[in-house]
């Protein structure tokens, strides 16, 4: 095999990026629902090289699930910041609030009061309110994060009067299912979950539904889902997945 310089043999790579985004954006659209759902791209465990061609072929919004990975690589693509849209997704502790609050636009992952009043305190003033979505353990799994469905409507009162955030929806990884209809059942109740709280909470900025994944997304997106979250089916198979 001949040998490459450093940079060529990343190549391949980078074009499969455009091409999974478009194979995604033909399932969003074969589903007849495009127009209601965001595109997520979920880049953690890759390079920022990797988030600057997903940019290239016309994705703006980006997760990351930890956040000194997730800092370094905002850092490193600083010069699209004004172009781009950071969502932490991961599990958050309370030692980590502050970053997320100053580095980050939205956060999918809230499921305490605590939490939510730490990065009201700590979201800098000088930036637009931060965008929280409740993470709802809609499978009842025990060893998941996320509240219980039935302490989600409290939480959003609560979290709704916090400066400094706006909430907007709700979030959910729901256990893994083998046939679509399976896979429909959890989002429909997220569906349900979502619609009595934004009676309740009588906010139009409250129009955010998070869920589906490279596995799940057409199930997500016909219960309703107006983000999906896709990682593998754009970026390729994680090293630790
Ligand atoms: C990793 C991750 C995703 C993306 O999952 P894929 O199966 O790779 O599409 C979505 N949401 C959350 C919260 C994640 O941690």
């Amino acid at each position: 095999m001949p040998e490459m310089r450093v940079g060529e043999e990343s190549r391949p790579i980078m074009c499969a990026i455009a091409s999974n985004l478009q194979a995604v954006r033909a399932r969003i659209a074969a589903t007849g629902k495009s127009p209601a759902v965001q595109l997520l791209a979920v880049s953690k465990t890759f390079p920022a090289e990797a988030v600057r061609e997903a940019v290239a072929a016309g994705q703006t919004a980006f997760g990351e699930n930890y956040v000194q990975e997730g800092i370094a690589k905002i850092a490193a693509l600083a010069d699209l910041r004004s172009q781009l849209t950071w969502h932490f997704i991961g599990p958050l502790q309370s030692n980590k609030t502050r970053q997320v609050a100053e580095f980050f636009d939205w956060v999918h992952t809230v499921d305490r009061l605590k939490i939510a009043q730490r990065l009201a305190e700590q979201r800098p003033t000088h930036l637009p309110s931060l965008n929280i979505c409740l993470q709802i353990n809609i499978s009842g799994e025990p060893s998941k994060s996320g509240l219980a469905p039935q302490e989600a409507a409290a939480l959003a009162a609560q979290i709704a009067a916090l400066p400094h955030l706006q909430l907007r929806g709700l979030m959910a990884i729901p256990a893994p299912a083998d046939t679509p209809a399976a896979q429909r059942l959890p989002f429909a109740a997220m569906r349900q979950l979502f619609e009595q709280i934004r009676q309740q909470l009588g906010s139009p900025a409250f129009d955010t539904l998070s869920m589906g994944m490279s596995a799940d997304l057409e199930a997500a997106i016909l219960e309703g889902a107006t983000l999906i979250r896709v990682g593998t089916a754009i970026f390729g198979t994680r090293p630790h997945a």
